[in-house]
C-alpha cells in the first residue's frame, strides 16, 4: 500500500479509526473524514502520523453531495490522487418500524446509503481515469438477515450490498474494485449503547462466542485494499464470528 491514498469516511473513532491506523502502518497516505469529533480525529490523525503516514483531516457530512465532492477534491490536490476509498462512516437510529419517525428513516438511509452512493460517485472519475481505484463499503450483517428494531438500518445496509454490485460491474474493466465488508457485533461506541444483558444475548447468537473488535473488521478491509486484491470484485464479506451462518 505504499503511497497509495485513502479516504476514510468516519475515520474519527471505531472501525474507521481502526482502518485508518491498519492502512497508516502498511504505508499509506491518508484522507480522514469526520462529521463532528474534531478532537477524535484529531487523534486519529496524531496515531497515524506516529506510524508515518501523511494524514489530511476533512470535516464533512456524506449525506452532503458538496461535502462528498469537496472530500475528493482535497484528496486529489494533497495528494494527486485517490487509490483507496473506505465508506464506513454510519449511524443506527433504532426503534420499531410501526412507531418509527420517518425522519429517523430517511436520516439512517441518508447517511449510510446515500452518503455510500455520492462518495463513490464523487470518487469514480477520478479513479477511472487512474485506472485504479480499490473501493470498500461497510455493509452489516443486519443487511443480510434483517433485525427486529433496526428496519431503517438494515435497509440501508441491504441497500450498501446492490449498490456494491452494481458499480463493481460498472467498473470491473476500469481497474476498480468494489467490494463490501459486513461486521457482525463489533466492539465500538455504536455498540457501547446496548447494555450488558443485551450484548449476552447477542453472543448466545454467534458460533465463535465472542464479540468482535474494530481490528476484526480492519482487517478485512486493508486486505480488500491491496493491489493483490485485483481479482476480487462485487462480493461482500461477512466478519461475524459465523453469525450470518447461524
Ligand atoms: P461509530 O463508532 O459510531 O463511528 C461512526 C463514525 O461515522 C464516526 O467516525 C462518525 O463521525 C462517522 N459519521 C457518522 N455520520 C457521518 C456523516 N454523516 N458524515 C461523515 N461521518 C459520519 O461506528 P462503528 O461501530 O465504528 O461503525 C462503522 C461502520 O461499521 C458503520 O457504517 C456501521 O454501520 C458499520 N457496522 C458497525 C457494526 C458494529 O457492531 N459496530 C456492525 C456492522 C456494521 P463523528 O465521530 O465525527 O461523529
Amino acid at each position: 500500500m505504499k503511497d497509495r491514498v485513502a479516504i476514510i469516511t468516519g475515520g474519527s473513532r471505531g472501525i474507521g479509526r481502526q482502518c485508518a491506523l491498519d492502512m497508516a502502518a502498511k504505508g499509506a497516505k491518508l484522507v480522514i473524514n469526520y462529521r463532528g469529533s474534531q478532537e477524535m480525529a484529531k487523534e486519529t490523525a496524531g496515531l497515524c502520523k506516529e506510524l508515518g503516514a501523511e494524514v489530511l483531516l476533512v470535516k464533512g457530512d456524506v449525506s452532503k453531495e458538496e461535502d462528498c465532492v469537496q472530500l475528493v477534491k482535497a484528496a486529489v490536490d494533497a495528494f494527486g490522487r485517490v487509490d483507496i476509498l473506505v465508506n464506513n462512516a454510519g449511524i443506527t437510529k433504532d426503534g420499531l418500524l410501526m412507531t418509527m419517525a420517518e425522519a429517523d428513516f430517511a436520516q439512517v438511509i441518508d447517511i449510510n446509503l446515500r452518503g455510500t452512493f455520492l462518495m463513490m460517485k464523487a470518487v469514480s472519475r477520478q479513479m477511472i481515469r487512474q485506472r485504479y481505484g480499490r473501493i470498500i463499503n461497510m455493509s452489516s450483517v443486519v443487511g443480510i438477515m434483517g433485525n427486529a428494531g433496526q428496519a431503517n438500518y438494515a435497509a440501508s445496509k441491504a441497500g450498501v450490498i446492490g449498490l456494491t454490485k452494481s458499480f463493481a460491474k460498472e467498473v470491473a474493466k476500469k481497474g476498480v474494485t468494489v467490494n463490501a465488508v459486513a461486521p457482525g457485533f463489533i466492539e465500538t461506541d455504536m455498540t457501547a449503547a446496548l447494555g450488558e444483558n443485551v450484548k449476552a444475548e447477542y453472543e448466545k447468537l454467534i458460533p465463535s462466542g465472542a464479540i468482535g473488535s474494530a481490528q476484526d473488521i480492519a482487517n478485512a478491509v486493508s486486505f480488500l485494499a491491496e493491489e493483490k486484491a485485483a481479482y476480487i470484485t462485487g462480493q461482500v464479506i461477512s466478519v461475524d464470528g459465523g453469525m450470518s451462518i447461524a
